[in-house]
């Protein structure tokens, strides 16, 4: 998915172009998981292009609202049970190699049922920067 911002030309007075509206391309059909940028998700919701209501993402584009609902904040998850694993950084070096060890013995106390996949070798996904979301309702104009 691609969220485009259309903008309008630029004011004559100071040059500056005003977005007009954003798009959102490439969208899936049914309800198909999106992963969404933090850092973007931000920028729209200070150009009021998207608002939150309590648990979902609602973009306002010029086609109509679009609204995803959270599934995953962004963090750690187990791959096996889903569970939210302790996040690492921030707080010095022994205390990310304390919870990175957390999360190696959360996966390892699954024993032969954990799973792990190439690109999560370690049995967990990390995503720090996203939000995973489903298209719950496209509200066309
Ligand atoms: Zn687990």
């Amino acid at each position: 998915m691609k969220v485009r911002i259309l903008a309008t030309p630029p004011d004559p007075a100071t040059g500056e172009k005003q977005p007009a509206g954003i798009r959102i391309e490439d969208l899936p059909k049914g309800s198909t998981r999106q992963r969404i940028p933090v850092q973007a998700l931000e920028q729209h919701q200070q150009t009021g292009h998207v608002t939150i209501e309590a648990d979902r993402f609602v973009y306002h584009t010029v086609d109509g609202d679009v609204v995803f609902h959270i599934r995953q904040e962004p963090g750690r998850y187990c791959l096996t049970c889903g569970e939210r694993l302790p996040d690492f950084g921030g707080n010095g070096r022994a205390l990310e190699a304390r919870r990175a060890q957390q999360c190696i013995d959360h996966v390892a106390a699954h024993g032969d049922k954990a799973v792990k996949s190439p690109d999560w070798p370690h049995g967990y996904e990390n995503r720090p920067s996203t939000f995973t979301c489903e298209v719950e309702d496209l509200r066309g104009k």
